[in-house]
């Protein structure tokens, strides 16, 4: 996603564009839909660049949309994920820390790419697991039964298999 920085005027740019997939090309498998985790729509972006003087700050929403598995029944669950873009671009000889929880990147000539940086707020996006629903209870560890949709007695009956063999055990 390559921007001219002479694009950017005095009212600023406004970008709205959408992304297939296989766009992310940091998370190849993302892009997979035989994948447990994948991407179940576009990547779309609605950012506003402005520039002052030679630095350009980049805000705005990236959105799109997983499929993953819940960490617990293993049913798949539908997730909107909506990172906010927070950035400035500087050219590279100017050195500022004091930007908060603001990116700070650099960059030369007239020329930027914004596609790794987008990549990266992305990939810091994504959620480690997801549930279905906060009181999912899983699925039975015994006998695999998903313990949202039925009931099993595997509680009842097990034995702690340390002690199985004393079961058949014939005193
Ligand atoms: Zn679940
Ligand atoms: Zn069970």
């Amino acid at each position: 996603m390559k921007i001219k920085v002479s694009d950017i005027g005095e009212a600023g740019l406004h970008i709205k564009t959408l992304r297939k997939p296989e766009w992310l090309i940091n998370i190849p498998e993302l892009a997979s839909e035989v994948r447990d985790t994948h991407l179940s729509s576009n990547i779309n972006f609605d950012l506003r660049l402005t520039k002052v003087l030679r630095e350009i700050s980049v805000r705005g929403n990236i959105w799109f949309a997983i499929e993953t598995p819940c960490a617990r029944c293993l049913n798949p669950v539908d997730l909107i994920i909506s990172p906010e873009v927070k950035l400035i671009l500087s050219p590279e000889h100017v050195t500022n820390d004091d930007y908060g929880d603001i990116d700070y990147e650099t960059y030369n000539g007239d020329e930027i790419d914004l596609g790794g940086y987008l990549r990266e707020f992305i990939a810091i996006s994504l959620p480690i697991k997801a549930l279905c629903r906060e009181e999912c209870k899983g699925l039975c560890h015994y006998c695999g039964v998903n313990l949202n949709l039925e009931d099993c007695s595997c509680k009842d009956d097990w034995v702690d298999p340390r002690f199985a063999v004393l079961r058949n055990l014939k005193i």
